[in-house]
């Protein structure tokens, strides 16, 4: 059989990886044999590429993958896991940045006025929403890292700036297709990293997370068109895999905070609050308890819901929960996690929390099951969670999580929250529920205060 065949065979094979790799991380249980499925299948797409003819530059390719390995294996293996969204905003910022890169060599490299205009569209496309999503998510990685601030950053006037280097872009783009000049599509590669930038700067706080995900469906879309660049079907599949998983995952985050897309990109919404001990409603008192008096009232309860969010993955406190759950269950209470699609910082953060401590898929339940659960559940339990159990989000429009469903923890007899201080949320917002009669507070790290409520159940 000739290379060339046996390289497409080995191609449709490697993408065939890819998307059986998607279809293990669609659930928790197949995550980890999809993981391992995509990376076999890049091992092999990567191994078998060398053989393509004419490849030649052997050692400066080996010395870019080794300097790429020496970089990525440490970050992957050492990242904390609250830090994964800015990992990923660098990630996907390389990916953009080198999408864009090839593209252009591509362009230097031909004769660009013997390319059809096809080609140049090819070349610009990539160029383009390369440089958009390589600067895009290098703000997005600043925000999230604090090296910059997180919140909103507006101008007078920013929407028409943005529309117009936007709108130049679009005419560069057209100028290099009549004319096929070097100077002009380096320009339109330049604008393209303001607008990036530029397009970027107005999101702020929670909303970061969803641009995240866009600007890695605009990365999958760049190597996409690097792929018909260079004429490899392998990066034409990978990239439209990217592309249309980034779109969807987009799709469902702004569906679970309740928000249309067109609202998290232009409405310079959410702020990252500064929170003080202080923040809580003055004049007004909550009920908080000791650890022993929680205790009594979990061991005594028969069915007993567990709300993680943000601050059980801070605390890192998901084996302890796991072990307060299973001795709850030893002592005959119905023990169920109700996880909300965006709790914590990234999608499907609690899910990946409690799997490390190998809880029971089928204790998780999702939003909508664990709402028709709540009403006959004795204690829910909220550990670091905030914003998805607010009911502002139900009741007060002027709310910035107003319209985002949330988990009903007070349509349970009892709610406990675990915590350190009033501080509010990551939308930082008041929450009334921690005011109501059958609310409780236990305060402290989540990690001490389930230790001690271990502890004292045992003793119960
Ligand atoms: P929140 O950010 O609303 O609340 C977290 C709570 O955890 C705070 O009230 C904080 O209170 C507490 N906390 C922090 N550290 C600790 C600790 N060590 N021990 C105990 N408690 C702690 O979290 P939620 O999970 O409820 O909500 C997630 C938010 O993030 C939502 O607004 C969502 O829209 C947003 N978001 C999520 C995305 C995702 O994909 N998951 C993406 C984009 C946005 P205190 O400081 O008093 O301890």
């Amino acid at each position: 059989m000739k290379t060339e065949t046996v390289l497409r065979i080995v191609d449709l094979f490697a993408a065939i990886c890819f998307i059986l790799a998607l279809k293990g991380l669609s659930n928790p249980k197949g995550a980890r044999r999809g993981n391992i499925i995509g990376a076999f299948g890049m091992a092999v797409a990567i191994g078998f590429n060398f053989a393509t003819p004419g490849l030649h530059r052997f050692a400066i390719i080996l010395i870019a993958m080794a300097i790429g390995t020496a970089i990525g294996v440490p970050i992957a293996r050492y990242v904390k896991m609250t830090a994964v969204p800015q990992m990923v905003a660098g990630f996907n910022g390389v990916g953009g940045g080198a999408a864009a890169l090839v593209a252009m060599s591509d362009f230097l490299q031909s004769h660009p006025q013997q390319l059809a205009v096809y080609q140049i569209i090819e070349v610009l496309f990539g160029v383009i929403v390369g440089s958009v999503s390589f600067s895009g998510s290098i703000i997005a990685f600043a925000k999230l890292q604090e090296l910059m601030t997180g919140r909103p950053i507006t101008y007078p006037g920013q929407k028409v700036i943005n529309g117009t280097v936007f709108a130049a872009i679009i005419a560069g783009g057209a100028w290099v297709c009549v004319a096929p000049h070097t100077g002009v599509i380096v320009g339109v590669a330049v604008l393209s990293l303001v607008f990036g930038a530029a397009f970027v700067l107005p999101i702020g706080g929670a909303d970061v997370p969803v641009l995240i995900s866009l600007l890695n469906s605009f990365t999958g879309l760049a190597v996409a068109a690097s792929g018909f660049v260079l004429h490899s079907v392998l990066l034409v599949v990978a990239g439209t895999l990217v592309g249309a998983s980034g779109t969807l995952l987009t799709r469902m985050m702004s569906q679970a905070m309740g928000r249309s897309l067109a609202n998290i990109l232009f409405s310079a919404f959410g702020s990252v609050v500064v929170a003080t001990e202080e923040s809580g409603v003055e004049g007004r008192t909550v009920k908080s308890a000791s650890a022993e008096d929680v205790a009594i009232l979990l061991a005594y309860s028969r069915k007993v819901a567990i709300v993680p969010g943000y601050g059980l993955a801070v605390a890192q406190a998901q084996h302890v929960v796991r072990e307060l759950a299973d001795l709850l269950e030893a002592r005959g209470v119905e023990v169920f996690y109700a996880i909300h699609p965006v709790a914590g910082r990234m999608p499907g953060h609690m899910n990946v929390l409690l799997a490390e401590a190998n809880v029971p898929y089928d204790q998780l339940l999702e939003m909508e099951q664990a709402n028709a659960a709540f009403p006959t559940t004795d204690v829910a339990l909220v550990i670091g969670a905030n914003d998805v159990v607010n009911p502002a989000a139900k009741s007060s429009p002027g709310s910035p999580i107003y319209g985002m469903p949330i988990l009903n923890v007070d349509e349970a007899k009892n709610v406990i929250f675990l915590k350190r201080s009033m501080r509010p949320g990551f939308a930082g917002i008041e929450n009334e529920l921690m005011y109501q009669d059958a609310t409780t507070l236990l305060f402290g790290d989540a990690k001490d205060s389930l230790t001690q409520l271990v502890a004292a159940v045992k003793n119960t």
